[in-house]
């Protein structure tokens, strides 16, 4: 990394860089985070900013993990993730809080960058390419296409088991004009289907898991709304993934140049 050209000032003492890391694949990291990685005093990263990215830290750099180590264990608290960032910026260090793919997508960012302003730190805000969109494209699939799908709905697939009732409208979603996107919901993937189809969404929906997506290690699962939980379970694929529901799963084999274009290209 110390051979890229400084496209933008490095990162600041006393201010929180709150950055996002892309999906996996160093290559889609930006610019701007690349040059904050390079400068930084200290990283505080997500247990999902892979390896391969981190190695890119000049070994002056500390870094701290913070994300919750395994699912279902206990990690970082979140006040105490928000508390270090600001303890580290009151010391003068220049931080970067690392956030796999938008730091804003079901990343707690926001909470994050509000304790930081409320304690008086300011913070630099860096977009990152989520893997919302990204780990769906790697798999060939496009979250819109004309004439497949003109919008598209980002959902948690994670609830709090102790909530009494689901705070999500399985009926909104399941009458949604578009593809859905749902993070976090490779465990909970029968309740999703489950809960897609009773509320009226047609069992033949195609739908595909991706698993590690933009890094060597992706793994996809091409299926049907009505066998994704059979599936899920045969295949064994399991978190990090996307679970994508739409007809925009159709076009895969033909953005990959595998197969004759489907009806819906040719309008
Ligand atoms: N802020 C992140 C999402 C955080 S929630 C972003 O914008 O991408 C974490 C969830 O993101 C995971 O459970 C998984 O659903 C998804 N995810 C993260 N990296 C992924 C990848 N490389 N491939 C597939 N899904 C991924």
């Amino acid at each position: 990394m110390t051979g890229l050209p400084w496209l933008s000032p490095p990162a600041r003492r006393g201010v929180v860089h709150l950055v996002g890391a892309g999906p996996g694949d160093p290559g889609l990291l930006t610019l701007r985070a690349a040059t904050l990685l390079a400068t930084a005093d200290l990283v505080a990263h997500d247990r999902l900013v892979p390896g391969a990215i981190l190695d890119l830290l000049p070994p002056t750099v500390d870094r701290v993990a913070v994300g919750k180590p395994a699912p279902g264990t206990c990690g970082w608290r979140q006040d105490a993730i928000s508390d270090l960032l600001v303890a580290e910026a009151r010391a003068g260090r220049a931080v970067v809080r690392l956030k796999g793919g938008d730091p804003f997508v079901f990343g707690r960012g926001g909470e994050e960058a509000i304790h930081c302003h409320q304690a008086g730190i300011e913070v630099e805000v860096v977009p990152g390419v989520t893997s919302a969109v990204a780990a769906p494209a790697a798999a060939g699939i496009p979250v819109t296409h004309r004439g497949l799908a003109s919008a598209v709905a980002f959902v948690t697939g994670h609830e709090d088991p102790d909530k009494p009732a689901s705070q999500l409208d399985w009926s909104g979603l399941a009458a949604f004009p578009g593809t859905l996107v749902f993070l976090m919901g490779v465990h909970h993937a029968a309740r999703i289907a489950d809960q897609l189809v009773l509320h009226g969404r047609d069992a033949t929906t195609p739908a595909a898991v991706v698993r590690w997506g933009t890094t060597a290690r992706q793994q996809e699962l091409i299926t049907t709304l009505g066998d994704l939980a059979v599936d899920v379970l045969r295949s064994g694929i399991a978190s990090p993934a996307t679970i994508v529901i739409g007809d925009v799963v159709r076009v895969r084999d033909a953005i990959r140049g595998h197969a004759p274009v489907v009806d819906a290209l040719a309008h």
